[in-house]
């Protein structure tokens, strides 16, 4: 790939003092922050965001789902800019980090570029996706979804909290329901940095991941149907216990994970026993199995297990069972050209660099539907996420956005 001549630093402390200065927006006792989308403090955090970007010559412009974009002109007003997008909205008890660091590194890169008079060829574009988190206002990635064609716009208007207020109504209230139809603010390609939000980079201590898309995901719920009975009158020949073939189920969708390698994962994280009694026999099982893997035909051949082996369980025991799968979610391959710029960033800043798979959902595996799109990942102390101990080092932080930076100028320089 054609790489730009050279590439400028950021100024880490400049990010740093960003991170800590936005993180009184919602500041809880704790060191963590709460943030709902469209609250005053998420006025807050939005309004000093739209100054600063101002400040740096950007024209800022908001959709009507209140998606913010902070343009910056390159030296071709003609070409789509190349996007910088993550979210400023947090948990109800969330970090200082999740989100907010994709945005702050990209408003250091802008700023980099503006200190040291460096252009672009295409024009950039700073993104604050609108609700991301989905507590507020459920589902998560609610706005990046619109854009992508995921849901319609009335939908998200529809969306209420538990106050009972509309999306639309919060939206008016916040000043931030902009007049730009959705999907007016084009783009040519976007790139995210996220903290990893699990333990894999910390546990290699590597400081860079290099994200190849979102791993595909099946959810199922299983009932199981025995014969409820009295535990000290019915011999264990003739016992239909619900709740043994469900323990198997257990077992089985543990040793379906470990069977499928590295990358599979599979848990039983909710059950149901009626009628629950010490002294009755479990006539009835209600439980919900998720399995993941990055290739869809993995997780095919994991599903293909799961079901034959349910089968016989039940036959074994003489249960009978209905499987329904509740959501489908297939697997996100990111941009090839987007990958190949993050790895010549990580490559140009010196960073060793790790592939990974992202185990949680962003915006950008939504955006990856309509532009060319990808992620950069960096460590994530403990693993630990949505939660007000998230932290990520200062190193980390400033390492990312480095490469966030690097990657941006290298897909420009290929790309124009
Ligand atoms: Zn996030």
């Amino acid at each position: 790939m054609t790489s730009p001549s050279s590439y400028p630093t950021i100024n880490g402390q400049r990010l740093w003092s960003n991170i800590i200065e936005t993180a009184q927006y919602g500041a809880t006792p704790k060191g963590g922050l709460t943030r709902l989308t469209l609250g005053a403090e998420d006025i807050q955090a939005r309004n000093w965001f739209r100054e600063r970007c101002e400040a740096l010559g950007c024209q800022v412009s908001v959709d009507q789902l209140g998606n913010m974009f902070a343009l910056k002109p390159g030296r071709n007003a003609a070409l789509q800019p190349i996007a910088i997008g993550s979210h400023l909205d947090t948990q109800p008890t969330g970090g200082r980090f999740d989100g907010i660091l994709g945005v702050l590194a990209g408003l250091e890169a802008l700023q980099t570029l503006q200190d040291q008079q460096i252009e672009t060829t295409a024009p950039l574009l700073l993104i604050n996706w609108t609700n991301e988190e989905g507590s507020r206002f459920a589902p998560a990635m609610l706005c990046s979804g619109v854009y992508a064609g995921v849901f319609d716009r009335d939908y998200a208007y529809s969306r209420t909290d538990r106050a009972g207020i509309t999306f639309e109504q919060a939206l008016r209230d916040s000043g931030y329901m902009g007049s730009d139809p959705i999907g007016k603010q084009r783009f040519a390609a976007m790139f995210e940095l996220h903290i990893e939000q699990g333990p894999i980079l910390e546990d290699r201590d590597i400081p860079i991941g290099v994200v190849q898309g979102a791993q595909a995901v099946r959810w199922y719920e299983v009932t199981l149907e025995g014969r409820r009975a009295h535990t000290g009158t019915t011999p264990m020949h003739l016992r239909k216990n619900a709740l043994l073939g469900a323990s198997r189920v257990v077992e089985l969708v543990n040793a379906i994970a470990l069977d499928h390698g590295p990358l599979a994962v599979g848990t039983v994280g909710l059950m149901e026993v009626r009628p629950n009694s010490r002294n009755v026999i479990p006539g009835t099982v209600f439980f919900c199995v998720d399995l993941r893997h990055p290739e869809d035909a993995v997780l095919a051949q994991m599903e293909a297990a799961f079901t034959s082996r349910l089968h016989g369980i039940c036959s074994d025991i003489g249960l009978t069972h209905d499987l329904q799968t509740v959501w489908d979610s297939p697997a996100v391959k990111f941009n090839a050209n987007c990958v190949a710029a993050v790895r010549e960033g990580a490559r140009a800043a010196g960073l060793e660099t790790l592939d990974i798979t992202s185990g949680a959902g962003h915006d950008a595996v939504y955006v990856a539907r309509v532009a060319p799109t990808t992620m950069i990942f960096v460590k994530s102390v403990d693993g630990l996420s949505h939660n007000e101990a998230e932290y990520t080092a200062p190193e980390d932080c400033i390492a990312g956005a480095q490469v966030l930076l690097n990657a941006v100028l290298a897909y420009d320089a290929a790309h124009h």
